[in-house]
């Protein structure tokens, strides 16, 4: 199945690295023109623009927080100013900072909650007023706009030593289905990814080192760690008319992490 998200124009947060990354590449090879936000990494980013552009895409890099108000305003103004409309926002922005509860600092609580909770609430909220404002391009699309929010395993895993992280993830769940039920008569759409253990920076200390690759299989039953391609399919398919009747689910792309594979020998 090809599936084509031409003329219409993608926000990707975080999208300089890892899974980020690797859904703006899909997208624009979909058709898309494709806003690569990125924070303070703009190396980074214009390469991701450049090979869009070297396979005849387009595409804009933008320097924006996800955890600021005035600079996810600016990331949309700019995207706008640029590709006059909106019509997928992913966001996926997302940072680990990882302790023991007891010796977790509330900079690090408040940080990991800013960026992977917050960030995914102005993003929401300004993908949401901009779709309701641009309505909908039948011949484009039957959704005025699509949001897919990148979560994880760890929305419904209970994850030690990762308070701050699991507690996002699961806050992000409630925050896209509420959402989800509050939009779902005006022709907007969002979903949520929650990926496993996919081989990107945020886990690259586990999974390049042979203990933690090791571990990291134990948990996963299909036996293989996820590429950050792997996540990129399906979200170029959640952004397509092709799953225009899903809204306000997850869709675990986790190699069967959540199938609690301890009991997979029937756990006596
Ligand atoms: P990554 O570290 O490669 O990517 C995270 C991206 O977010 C980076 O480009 C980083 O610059 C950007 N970022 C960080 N803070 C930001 C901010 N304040 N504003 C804007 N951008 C910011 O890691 P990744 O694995 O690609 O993570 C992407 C998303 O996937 C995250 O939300 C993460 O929680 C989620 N996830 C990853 C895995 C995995 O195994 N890799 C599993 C489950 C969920």
């Amino acid at each position: 199945m090809s599936i084509s998200l031409s003329q219409q124009v993608a926000i990707v947060t975080g999208a300089s690295s890892g899974i980020g990354r690797a859904i703006a590449l899909a997208m624009a090879k979909a058709g898309a023109s494709v806003t690569v936000d990125h924070y303070r990494d703009g190396t980074a980013a214009s390469e991701v623009c450049d090979e869009i552009i070297a396979t005849g895409g387009q595409s804009l890099a933008i320097d924006a927080d996800v955890s600021n108000e005035s600079e996810v305003k600016r990331l949309f103004s700019e995207t706008i100013d640029r590709f006059d409309r909106v019509d997928i926002v992913v966001a996926n922005a997302g940072i680990q900072q990882d302790a023991a509860l007891v010796e977790m600092s509330l900079e690090q609580w408040n940080r990991v909650l800013a960026v992977n909770l917050t960030g995914q609430f102005l993003c929401i909220r300004e993908a949401v007023k901009q779709f309701l404002r641009q309505g909908v391009r039948q011949k484009v699309s039957r959704s005025a706009g699509k949001i897919i929010c990148m979560s994880s395993v760890h929305e419904i895993i209970p994850w030690a030593g990762h308070v701050n992280y699991a507690a996002s993830k699961g806050g992000l769940n409630l925050l896209m289905q509420s959402t989800a039920q509050e939009v779902a008569d005006q022709s907007v759409r969002i979903n949520s990814i929650a990926p496993g253990a996919i081989r990107t920076p945020i886990n690259q200390s586990v999974w390049s080192q042979p203990e933690g690759r090791a571990g990291m299989l134990r948990l996963i039953p299909k036996g293989r760690i996820g590429d950050p391609q792997d996540v990129a399919k399906a979200a170029v398919w959640l952004a397509s008319d092709e799953s225009d009747y899903v809204h306000g689910t997850t869709l675990f792309i986790d190699g069967g992490m959540t199938l609690y594979p301890g009991f997979s020998e029937g756990g006596g």
